[in-house]
This record gives structure tokens, sequence and C-alpha cells, in this order.
């Protein structure tokens, strides 16, 4: 399999190039040359297979001969290693869990999965060392934090804004040690990504050190979320119409795997864009011209992107056809304060707690819903509500208790790099 640049400036590469390099010299992002379809056996058992071997059979194709079967049987099977449960919320809407990891949020398969790749090329010895540099406005730097701890040949500096992570994201971030750092910048998000970028762009600095980015642009984080929707299609009923998939949505890293499983063949139904205030996307369905705009702050955090970068890989899955699109994805827009009433009355009537990611993608599908009656559907449920106490605390008049996956990080000691917004003070950190 060789990957195009999105940009079309740059030679195709394999997919151990894809991965180390993480965007194309030219800057666009990778794209696999064909769509593998899956074998027609596959599809029929589907149902039976274990995740490890459903996460072997969709990966191989993506990865080539870049990592041999053994290998690649061991970090599949690593990277799906917990439970991505469908629960049904309420009559006509299931949630896929996808919280169940170690960092609680969807990432940590992406994440898993992408660190044993990179540590693979590594420790061939034909690789450089690699420093894996991320902004993080919470969950990304926690699940690359525990996705590449301990992994030779690779380290991990993750760039975190002072005081605006939750309690327990900022454990993730700091407690660990090993090979991942924390910058703890005193300013916003956008400004540890500002200074990650200019880190990217600086010559002199990649003389010094191999650099990549471990985001959803890069494929070996991306593809692999596709088998959420192997996993799900796995539980859902074998009688039953294929579902429509509410997908909460920030970067679209998520939704455009889900629409890649879908055109390998993954008998699925419709999709819904997901999204809070920040709705470049619908907007852009609706009216058919795309507008980034800077970010505006929500409950749903994860998913406050002005600019998402895989919305170019959605228009290439489309071939640019805004009517071919709108026929398969919709998108929608829901406020705070619909966020918190969903959550409240989902929580009422059926005790199952939502958090405000999931309530998104839950507002989204029942408004689809009052327009299709007899549509069936499910929302990926992408973090835990231990995540957003603040939010989610007050609806329901009770702590929630910490899980036992994040329980161990409680008494570790903080150790965090303090960084001012300056550049000069991040390259200098990252010369020596
Ligand atoms: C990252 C994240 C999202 C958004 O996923 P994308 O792939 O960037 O669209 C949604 N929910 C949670 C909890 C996240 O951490």
């Amino acid at each position: 399999m060789k990957y195009y640049s999105l940009r079309h400036q740059s030679p195709p590469v394999d997919f151990r190039t894809a991965t180390i390099t993480g965007q194309a010299p030219d800057g666009g992002l990778y794209f696999p040359e064909t769509i593998p379809k899956f074998p027609p056996g596959l599809r029929r058992e589907l149902r039976s297979l274990s995740k490890a071997t459903v996460a072997l059979n969709v990966m191989r194709p993506y990865v080539g001969a870049t990592i041999p079967d053994s290998d690649l049987q061991r970090i599949c099977a690593e990277a799906v290693d917990f439970e991505f449960p469908l629960v049904p919320v309420e009559a006509g809407v299931s949630a896929l869990e996808l919280f169940h990891g170690p960092t609680l949020a969807f990432k940590d398969v992406g994440a898993r999965f992408m660190s044993r790749c990179l540590g693979y090329f590594a420790q061939r010895g034909d690789t450089p060392a690699v420093t894996v540099l991320v902004a993080t406005s919470g969950d990304t730097g926690g699940a690359v934090a525990s996705g590449f701890l301990g992994v030779s040949g690779v380290e991990v500096v993750i760039l975190y804004p002072s005081g605006k992570v939750s309690p327990v994201q900022e454990q993730q971030l700091t407690t660990l040690g090993q090979n991942i750092t924390a910058l703890e910048v005193s300013g916003t998000f956008d400004d540890c990504q500002a200074l990650v970028k200019q880190a990217f762009q600086d010559p002199e600095l990649s003389q010094r050190r191999f650099l990549t980015s471990a985001n959803s642009i890069n494929v070996a984080r991306w593809l692999p979320q596709q088998l959420y929707y192997c996993f799900a299609w796995q539980q859902w009923p074998a009688d039953a119409p294929a579902p429509v998939i509410s997908v909460p949505s920030g970067n679209f890293g998520n939704l455009c795997a889900g629409l890649l499983a879908q055109a390998s063949g993954l008998p699925l139904g419709h999709f819904i864009a997901a999204c809070n205030a920040n709705e470049p996307v619908p907007a852009y369905l609706r009216t058919g011209t795309f507008t980034p705009r800077a970010a505006v702050p929500t409950f749903s955090n994860a998913m406050d992107v002005g600019n998402p970068s895989n919305f170019v890989r959605i228009l290439e899955l489309f071939d640019n056809d805004l009517t071919k699109m709108r026929a398969a994805l919709s998108a929608d827009t829901v406020s705070d304060e619909d966020t918190v009433a969903a959550i409240r009355a989902v929580w009422e009537s059926e005790r199952y707690l939502l958090e405000p990611h999931g309530a998104v993608a839950y507002t989204a599908l029942r408004r689809y819903q009052a327009q299709h009656p007899a549509a069936q559907g499910l929302i990926l449920a992408t973090a835990h509500p231990v995540k957003f106490p603040e939010v989610v605390e007050p609806i329901i008049g009770q702590a929630i208790p910490l899980p036992e996956a994040v329980q161990h990080l409680q008494n570790r000691p903080k150790r965090s790099v303090p960084l001012a917004v300056d550049y000069e003070q991040l390259k200098a950190y990252l010369m020596t």
C-alpha cells in the first residue's frame, strides 16, 4: 500500500515513511492509494472473530510489507486489549462505549497502535531516534503518554496549557516519567499548538531531532479507528437494519475512519457528524463553502476545533462531490445548553450517564430520528464521564467514582517543566 499527499507535490510513500514522518514534505496529509475491500468471508465471519483478529485483518493491507505479520499480530492485539461494549441507552439508541482503555477516551486505540508501530520501526535501527511532539487540550496528550510509555527509541514531549486541563487529565500527562516529558505552558491550547507548529517548521531543530506528531494526521493513529465500527457491527443485532451512526467530531479523524470502513464494505447506515458550536463542517454541508474559524470554547472541549485537519480526507473520500457527501453524511450543531439538557434527561429517565461529547452525539441522533423515525442509531461514547466532573456532577448530584484504570495515578508526584509562550524557550529545551 502506498500513500499519496493530498497536496500532490510530494512522492507517494509506504506505511513506514508515512508513520515516521506524520505529514508529507509538501504539508499535505497522506491518503491510501486504494481503499482495500474486506474479503467477502470477513464480512460474513466478522461476528465470530476476536477483536485482535478483526484488527489484524483490517490493518494488514494498510501496513503492507513494512511490518511482518507476527509483529503486526502482537501490535494489533495490544492496541485493542480492552472492552468496547455496545450498551442500550433507550429505544432506538445504543452507545458504543469507547472509554474503557487506559486513559478513558477513544484516542487510546490509535495512540497504542501508532506507538507500537513507531517502536517497531525504531527497534529495527533503520529509523533515527524519534521525538513525538504534541500539543494537547487534554485527551490526546494522555493517550499519547500512556501509549508511548516505555517504547524505546521514542521520546515524547507534550505541551499542555497550565490550569486548563482537568485534574485526571493532568495526572495522565505529568506522572508517568520515563520517556514522557510534560511542558506546562503558561498560555492557552492555541498557544501550545502554535509553538508546536513553529517547531515542526524550524530547519535548525530538525537537524538536531527527528520530530513527528501523534495526532490523527498520522495514518498510524487515524486508520485503526476503523476498528470501532467493526466492533459496533459485531454487536449490532443481525436482523436489524444497518445502524445510523452519530460521531462526536472535532478534527474529524474518527468520523473519516468510519466512512473508510464503510467504503471497504462494512454495512453501515447513514453517518451524522455531531458538532458543538465549532461548526465549519455543518456549515459546509448547508452552504457548500468551507470557512475555518478560530475555535470557541465549549463543554465538549475535545471538539473545540475551528479548522478540522481531516476534513480534506473526507472531501477526498467523496471525490469533492457535495451531493455525494450529503447522501451519506448529515451534520448538526449542538449548544452547551442542549448538551447539558441531554445529559440530565437521559440520566433522569434511563439512569445512563452521558458526558458532553456523547451528549452532543445523542442530541444530533435524536434530531435526525425526529425526521427519520424508523432509523435505529448508535452514538460513539468517546470519553468517560469522570473526565468532565464539573459538567456532569452537578447534574447527577454526586461524585463519580474514579475508575480503576486511573486510580494508580492518584498518589504519584506531578512532574512538569514550566514553559512561557516563547518559541526560543521551547527550542532551547528541544536543542539540548
Ligand atoms: C478527540 C475527541 C473527539 C473528537 O474526535 P475527532 O477524531 O478529532 O473528530 C471527540 N470526543 C472526545 C472525548 C475526544 O477526545
